[in-house]
């Protein structure tokens, strides 16, 4: 069992102020692995004034500088892949194919933001005007246990490349995996106080980091509900805000698609990190006239998605990382039934054989209507909706019946038939035929998914304020 019970602050392991216990309970079969002793108000100020103290120099560093610092953190990073995968597993119960997945994103963030740097403009002309783009300041980084890896990775990456220095809040829920990359780090050598790391709640360490005038601004990834106490807590001290949020992403597959490879694609995609994704594609949108034929292949899909230890090579779904998150999506499923969708395969309680872990059933819903709560709120679990459309214009008036506007997928045998209809969707990420990624694109969400953009020139100048100087 391991215990973690000091912070990183200023390039030091540091003992905490804090007392409380957090314990970590491996969601595959509710055994305790671990405890991490959780940082409280005094902590948090302590971090923050290493990171403010560190920025004086820090911001006056050249990009060539900048740019050996991330290749540095990259070699510490790709040494010790095999170690974190297994914790990812153990600690969130990821599937070793999403962790795998996970962390060969992880580590070409750094390359990423290399690639950024070297051709960023910091000096730049706007009419008559010169325009230096200035490191904000102190960014509080504020990140979920799903990935909790990448999201730390990324927004580190973009605040060395930006000049900025960080106090990092993972999720409680990924102390083990934060450890590492705590470690990984360290020996990368960084310049003393760049990156400082507290284990806490977010209503206290949270909260604090979101209140204190010394932090210029918020990069955090998250729930809805939370990014709105963020933002609201931000503008006192008028905070710059990055928001990555929820998300209810439609799936709009045209009738001239292949659906013998379209709808199974579909289905294990919803079901993508165990379905705990913000991106998944949860909501599948398929013609009225095809429906039947629909459904049938989607049962047939589900039957070849394995539930179960998530350590195994083949598993496609994992446990839901914690009883509470077990809860939540037991209740959307009996909520489902009360709205009156029809229940394809899966359904409430737990498959057979899996009764000591948080395992969900791969769950699918056809006959959905999207007011149905089910099809408008995020589950965060292996639950599929499908619902059906008559036309084009009723698909895309479905698709963008949401709060959330994260990502979108479309699938036709007609790429700029499914490019007219990405030019209507509201969504910050619209993808054509299949699951993509490029992490020099904008990453962000429309409406209630969000603020800001990661990734990329967009992402590095959220990190950045334009100053002009006009002679
Ligand atoms: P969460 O909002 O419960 O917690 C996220 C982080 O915020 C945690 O570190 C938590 O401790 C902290 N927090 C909680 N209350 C706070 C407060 N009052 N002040 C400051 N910090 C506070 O989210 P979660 O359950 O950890 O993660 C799942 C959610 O994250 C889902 O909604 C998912 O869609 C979203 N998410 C979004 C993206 C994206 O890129 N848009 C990516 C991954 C996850």
């Amino acid at each position: 069992m391991k215990r973690i019970d000091k912070a990183y602050i200023n390039g030091e392991f540091t003992a905490l102020h804090g007392t409380e216990i957090f314990e970590l309970i491996n969601p595959s079969n509710h055994e305790k692995i671990g405890e991490v002793i959780l940082a409280d108000q005094v902590d948090t100020r302590k971090a923050i004034a290493a990171a403010k103290e560190a920025f004086k120099t820090f911001s006056k560093t050249s990009v060539e500088e900048r740019i050996q610092i991330l290749k540095n953190l990259k070699n510490s990073v790709d040494k010790r892949k095999d170690e974190f995968i297994e914790t990812m597993i153990q600690e969130y119960g990821g599937t070793r194919q999403f962790c795998t997945f996970s962390i060969d994103n992880m580590t070409r963030v750094f390359d990423d933001m290399i690639e950024t740097l070297r051709d960023f403009e910091f000096d730049r002309k706007a009419g008559n005007t010169l325009v230096q783009m200035m490191s904000l300041g102190v960014v509080g980084i504020i990140t979920p246990w799903n990935s909790s890896n990448s999201f730390i990775c990324s927004k580190f990456a973009t605040a060395v490349a930006a000049g900025c220095t960080v106090v990092v809040k993972p999720s409680e829920m990924s102390a083990l995996q934060t450890q590492l990359i705590i470690e990984w780090f360290h020996e990368a050598g960084l310049p003393k106080g760049i990156f400082n790391v507290i284990n806490g709640l977010g209503g206290i360490v949270g909260n604090e980091i979101v209140n204190h005038p010394d932090i210029a601004k918020i990069s955090f990834t998250g729930s809805t509900n939370t990014g709105k106490m963020i933002a609201k807590g931000a503008v006192d001290t008028m905070k710059r805000v990055t928001l990555e949020l929820g998300g209810k992403s439609p799936n709009i597959i045209l009738d001239d698609a292949d659906f013998e490879q379209a709808i199974p694609q579909a289905v294990f995609g919803a079901y993508m990190n165990s379905g705990q994704a913000c991106i998944a594609p949860t909501r599948l949108l398929v013609p009225q006239s095809r429906l039947e034929e629909v459904n049938e292949l989607a049962k047939q899909a589900a039957l070849q998605i394995l539930v179960g230890n998530p350590a195994d090579e083949n598993t496609n779904v994992g446990p839901m990382v914690s009883e509470n998150q077990y809860n939540r999506v037991q209740s959307y499923i009996k909520l489902g039934l009360d709205e009156g969708a029809v229940l394809l395969t899966g359904g409430t309680g737990k498959p057979e054989g899996l009764e000591n872990g948080n395992f969900v059933k791969a769950t699918i819903f056809t006959n959905v209507r999207n007011d149905m709560r089910i099809a408008q709120e995020e589950i965060f679990g292996p639950v599929l909706s499908i619902i059906s459309y008559e036309n084009e214009e009723e698909a895309v008036a479905i698709a963008n019946d949401t709060s959330y506007g994260l990502a979108a997928y479309i699938t036709s045998s007609d790429e700029n038939r499914a490019l007219k209809i990405a030019s209507q969707i509201e969504a910050g990420r619209v993808c054509v035929n299949g699951f993509k990624h490029d992490p020099l694109a904008p990453f962000g969400g429309f409406k209630q998914s969000g603020i800001g953009r990661e990734f990329g020139t967009f992402g590095l100048e959220e990190y950045l304020e334009p100053k002009s100087i006009l002679v």
